[in-house]
């Protein structure tokens, strides 16, 4: 179906210049092009697009030939990136039915799960349109009628304000289980539904999410936490069992109590995440997956404690390595983020100890700014042990040198390290919660 110019009151203008001067340099050139997906889609609804994504019938290596400013990526999907400045077009050439294919395994490849591991093959719009996943997702915008072309209802939709696979859904999260993924991040983005038979399957394949790369797990947690959502992503994710395959252990510890203090860290952390990011302030991945860990870490750390005899500083120390290297097996978190994480973690443990030139130097840490907001959290969300220590530091953030070292004087021997120095380390105190 083809929506015609003024019928869908989208302007040419909307899209990006760069992207419009894309599609004709392809026409220029002789072959179809269209800007498709997320664009035309936000777009349509009123959202202000995040990047815009052209197809075209040219190969990777027409396109490359076309343009000056472009490189061509991936494995999985050949695509050319066009680069202007810091915008990237992304463009792809539009994908046929891997069963076409001549040479099936040269070019296309499914798992045993049925899932796609390659899948390279050319095809028509029609095809290319087919092989999408959201109905509202296939949606092409021309220059050549200056229309949009809908292939797959995903106008009618838009319009039902509904999120629906195209063809069945068993078999499309079967060829891609980060499709479920994908249908609660557009969910709670544009504030639509799940169609029924969209959303029935979910639950019992969730735990093919296992079969996916952890690096593809990172990039795609992050979209769902990142996107100022957060705290919806997280209910939905958790309502699906789509939580469970990405942070199993973390999981099992809310199953337990889905409304003790656990749960309410976790939700009150991605409600923080939002507010900043739709206030435009900036978030860290590092502090995100520390708070994420952080109840699994003090259940390993407690029983490394128990059967290792281990003193709780060692335990804790070694249950960071532990947390970290079983959530790799899921997610792939870059080592620049685990990092930042074990120092929100070790900060936590000394907080406390603020006696001498201590307060100062723990707020030269590069993390301490991270780490105390960590604490901020944990009251928040209920550890009202620790309000106290908080409220110190929030005054001693707030004086200036000589406030500060006022304050430290009247702690008195408050906050001062207990035991000898040399054992210091070792009898430093539990984290609080525990
Ligand atoms: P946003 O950029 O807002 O996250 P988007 O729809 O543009 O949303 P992208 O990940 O940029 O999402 O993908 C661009 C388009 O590529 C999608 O609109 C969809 O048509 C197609 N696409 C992306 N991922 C998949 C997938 N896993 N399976 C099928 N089609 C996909
Ligand atoms: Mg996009």
């Amino acid at each position: 179906m083809v929506i015609g110019r003024n019928e869908h009151g989208i302007s040419r203008k909307q899209f990006s210049p760069n992207a419009i001067k894309v599609l004709y340099r392809l026409k220029d050139g002789g072959f179809d092009a269209y800007l498709v997906g997320g664009c035309v889609r936000d777009i349509l609804l009123g959202q202000q697009p995040k990047d815009f994504d052209v197809v075209t019938n040219a190969t990777p290596e027409q396109v490359k030939k076309l343009f000056r400013n472009c490189r061509l990526i991936g494995r999985r999907f050949r695509l050319a990136h066009i680069v202007f400045g810091r915008e990237i077009i992304e463009v792809a050439t539009m994908r046929g039915h891997h069963e076409a294919a001549e040479d099936k395994n040269q070019i296309s490849q499914s798992s045993d799960q049925g899932q796609l591991l390659r899948d390279n093959v050319f095809g028509s719009i029609e095809e290319d349109a087919e092989r999408r996943d959201f109905t509202i997702n296939a949606l092409y915008y021309s220059i050549n009628d200056f229309s949009i072309h809908d292939f797959a209802n995903g106008i009618a939709a838009i319009n039902a304000r509904q999120i629906e696979l195209i063809g069945d859904p068993q078999t499309r999260y079967r060829e891609d289980p980060v499709r479920m993924l994908r249908a609660v991040r557009f969910a709670t983005k544009l504030d639509m539904t799940i169609a029924p038979a969209t959303e029935k399957p979910i639950k019992e394949l969730a735990s093919l999410l296992d079969n996916i790369p952890p690096a593809r797990l990172f990039e795609e947690t992050l979209k769902l936490f990142l996107n100022g959502k957060a705290e919806e992503n997280f209910l939905m994710l958790r309502r699906y069992g789509l939580f469970k395959s990405l942070f199993p252990a973390l999981d099992k510890i809310l199953d337990k109590n889905t409304e003790g203090l656990e749960h309410s860290l976790i939700q009150q952390m991605f409600r923080n995440t939002d507010e900043r990011i739709n206030a435009d302030k900036k978030v860290t991945p590092a502090f995100i997956f520390a708070a994420l860990l952080w109840f699994p870490l003090l259940k390993i750390a407690k029983q490394l404690q128990l059967s290792e005899q281990l003193s709780e500083y060692d335990a804790y120390t070694q249950a960071m390595n532990k947390v970290l290297s079983e959530n790799a097996q899921h997610i792939a978190v870059p080592k620049r983020f685990t990092l930042g994480a074990r120092d929100i973690w070790h900060i936590q443990q000394r907080l406390d100890k603020r006696s001498g030139q201590r307060a100062f130097r723990l707020t030269q840490q590069p993390r301490f700014k991270a780490a105390y907001d960590f604490l901020l959290l944990r009251v928040q969300a209920g550890e009202h042990q620790h309000q106290e220590l908080a409220n110190w530091w929030s005054e001693y953030l707030s004086k200036d040198v000589n406030g500060q070292k006022d304050m430290v004087r009247a702690l008195g021997s408050q906050g001062a390290p207990k035991g000898r120095r040399r054992s210091r380390r070792r009898s430093s105190p539990k984290p609080a919660t525990e």
